[in-house]
């Protein structure tokens, strides 16, 4: 008899585990992964096995069994890699082994049940008695006669010979038709847009070279990394799927990872086509009976190739042969919630571990992969198309009642339509205007939770925190002066499309952010759309310089460029950089070419200078000067803690006694920064710390014990507290 130690799947940081249970012989088969239900005090909770002892350890009668074995479980691999995030981001065990369990685990839902339906099937008997005559009634007759031409479920009954289920009931009494239960998948509907193709090209010659030292890579099964850094319509999806067939082909599986939005229906598509039912997509826009689905076909063995975004990285595969990051630049890879994990990162950390492959691919590589990286190049575009030329226009000279859009801006786009073409146009807001103000009193409109402008949503009616969510209807006067003129200044998405619409009419106009995506397969729907219209303009935030594949679109404008780069964060040169890069690359993906338009405030930026000239290597190598000289990553790494609280006296006592005891707790290497304030969110006071170290494994964990250690203190009382390693 073994001891399995239990880790209680529970958010409570006070109970913590492993806790020891006597495994009884009435339960066979518990193994590291296991989930369990178990009895705890006068409770009984559910935990997953994180580790096997033998009896002799500790004496026997001493230790409860646990209940019952609940579902499938995961994997021992699994587990180790959510024991290491938890370690890694300053989570609990709970958490990070909670990304590895099968959707719905302990939720006890009814949706984590497989759907079955009932096959029927016509019998020798049931075939001798259509032809001999027999006393059959008129339904069984035409129930009996679809039989003939193939297995049916019932519903399929029901709808060609209006077969209910006492009928095919008494059928099988009578041994005319023998029926059995199967398994159906929740199959999800990924929304192809475009012509995915079921076929290979010939690929290129710079494809194929990547290809082969790649295959060579799957092949050596030692965990080799590589930067596929490809100009956007190089042709880098076409090089993952035939690194993917490879790897199946060696009877290995791989994981494909995408960013979160926007992308994902284009990229599941190709792949799908592609690979066909060997591929499982793994996504938060799943129901959770498909994503249930998904995930045990993935952990039977009956799919070898998930797709999907950053979750998709705990995908129950064995046998990994593959993983590839797309768009490896995507902030999306970062959980913003506990834990706090970078995709990218536990990529790495999968592949060594199974001596994967892993291909980070990318046109705007972070300077992190760019410095680490064994490079592997595709410059060109395929079909040797030249990349788009980019012109700057500085807003600073431009009228300022000329509104957002630059005149030159406006005349491209007509040229657009007269050619009948598309048009992608961006803009980094949702919404219509991000500032409401009495023209009486100067009166401005602002959360009552946070220290945020409310943004003004005209087609909805109402002023919306994009912090918070608070939402108000929009104001007819000034409730301080009674005024009646109210400026909507600046603009969003929504006043763009409404100038455009009217400006470039009779093009359409379609419009993707948060607002029109909402819901599954919403950002499928607005894409599938401008994909069919003839003519076209796509407006919409970052969403729309997502790696969409759209080869009519001729030009690519950007509105406000300079938006990111007005972030406090050593991150918005390279945001810039690559947000004005990947838009650039929308443009001019077919035969007939294309441009581009970056509107901005700071023509003059390193990242706007070098987006305009398609300069990765020129923006890289500048970017990773200055990061060397302000020692950030990748020459450190950091930590970013946070507080937040209602009471402001509170807070500050709190945030006075993290920077004693953490700072008392830092190692020599690493140096902190803080409390700094930030603004108010959600009607909490908050204040930030910055720790910079290049001992990180050490001062990771130096942190996570002392916050640990602190938080029972009273002094943390109501206060919120969080870690972020590796914060975006
Ligand atoms: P990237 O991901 O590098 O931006 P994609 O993989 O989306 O580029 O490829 C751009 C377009 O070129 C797609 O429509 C793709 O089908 C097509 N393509 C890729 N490789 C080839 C090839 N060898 N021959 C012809 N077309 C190709
Ligand atoms: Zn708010």
């Amino acid at each position: 008899m073994s001891i399995a130690r239990v880790e209680p799947l529970t958010t409570a940081r006070a109970l913590r585990g492993p806790f020891d249970y006597l495994i009884p012989d009435r339960l066979p088969g518990i193994d590291i992964g296991t989930v369990l239900e178990v009895p705890f005090g006068p409770r009984r909770i559910t935990g997953v096995v994180v580790g096997l002892a033998a009896t002799s350890e500790v004496p026997p009668g001493k230790l409860a069994e646990p209940i019952r074995i609940l579902g499938t479980g995961t994997t021992p691999e699994l587990v180790d890699l959510g024991m290491w995030i938890a370690r890694e981001y300053c989570s609990t065990p709970a958490r990070g082994v909670g990304l590895m369990l099968p959707p719905g685990t302990g939720t006890g839902g009814q949706r984590t049940k497989a759907r079955t339906e009932t096959l029927s099937r016509i019998t020798e008997l049931g075939r001798a008695a259509l032809e001999d005559g027999s006393r059959l009634g008129e339904k069984q007759r035409l129930a009996l006669r679809s039989l003939l031409e193939g297995e049916m479920t019932g519903r399929e009954l029901m709808a060609r010979a209006a077969a209910d289920a006492s009928t095919l009931k008494r059928l099988e009494s009578r041994g005319l038709i023998e029926r059995e239960q199967i398994r159906v998948r929740r199959r999800p509907d990924s929304g192809t847009i475009g012509s995915a193709s079921v076929s290979a090209p010939a690929l290129t010659a710079d494809q194929r070279a990547a290809v082969s030292r790649l295959n060579d890579a799957v092949d050596s099964g030692v965990g080799q990394e590589f930067l596929l850094a490809g100009v956007t319509g190089s042709g880098k999806t076409e090089v993952y799927l035939a690194a993917v067939e490879h790897a199946l082909a060696l009877g290995r599986t791989a994981i494909v990872l995408v960013p979160e939005i926007g992308l994902t229906p284009q990229a599941v598509g190709r792949f799908e086509a592609r690979l066909g039912d060997r591929v499982a997509v793994l996504h938060s826009a799943l129901s959770a009976g498909q994503r249930f689905d998904e995930w045990q076909r993935l952990k039977s063995g009956e799919a070898t190739v998930c797709v999907g975004p950053r979750s998709a990285i705990f995908a129950p595969l064995m046998n990994l042969g593959l993983i590839v990051v797309d768009e490896e630049h995507d902030p999306s890879y970062k959980q913003e919630s506990d834990p706090r994990y970078d995709a990218r990162s536990v990529a790495r950390r999968r592949s060594a571990q199974n001596g994967a492959l892993l291909i980070l691919g990318t046109a705007t590589p972070r300077p992190e992969t760019w410095r680490d990286f064994e490079r592997i190049e595709l410059p060109d575009r395929v079909d040797g198309l030249g990349m788009p030329p980019v012109e700057v226009i500085d807003m600073r000279l431009a009228d300022p009642r000329g509104g957002p859009i630059h005149p030159s801006t406006f005349e491209a786009l007509s040229q657009v339509r007269s050619e009948g073409g598309k048009a992608i146009v961006m803009i980094n807001r949702r919404g219509f205007a991000p500032w409401l103000t009495c023209r009486t009193c100067g009166h401005h409109w602002g959360c009552p939770n946070c220290d945020v402008s409310l943004i003004v949503h005209r087609e909805s009616g109402q002023l919306i925190c994009h912090h918070c969510s608070h939402a108000e209807p929009l104001p007819r006067s000034c409730g301080e002066c009674g005024g009646t003129t109210l400026a909507q200044s600046g603009a969003g998405t929504q006043r763009i499309e409404r100038l455009l619409a009217e400006a470039m009419d009779p093009m359409p106009v379609f419009r993707l952010d948060a607002d029109t995506s909402a819901g599954p397969g919403g950002h499928g729907r607005v894409l599938s759309a401008f994909d069919q219209a003839d003519s076209a303009i796509l407006v919409g935030t970052q969403m729309v310089a997502k790696g969409h594949d759209f080869p009519e679109v001729t030009l690519s404008v950007i509105l406000d460029a300079d938006a990111t780069l007005r972030f406090p964060d050593f991150r918005a040169e390279e945001r810039t950089f690559s947000l004005v890069t990947q838009l650039a690359g929308r443009s001019g993906r077919g035969a007939a070419g294309g441009r581009v338009i970056v509107q901005t405030l700071a023509p003059d930026a390193a990242s706007i200078r070098a987006a305009s000239k398609h300069d990765s290597p020129g923006f890289l190598a500048g970017e990773l000067v200055r990061r060397e000289e302000l020692a950030y990553p990748p020459f450190s790494s950091l930590i970013r803690i946070v507080l937040a609280a209602e009471d402001e006296a509170a807070l500050d006592r709190a945030a006075a006694e993290v920077a004693t005891q953490v700072g008392e707790a830092l190692p020599g290497e690493a140096s902190m920064l803080g409390p700094a304030p930030m603004f108010r969110a959600r009607n909490r006071f908050r204040r930030r710390f910055l720790i910079k170290t290049t001992a990180r494994e050490q001062t990771v964990g130096a942190v996570h014990e002392t916050v640990e250690n602190m938080l029972a203190d009273r002094v943390f009382r109501g206060i919120v507290l969080s870690i972020d390693v590796d914060p975006q």
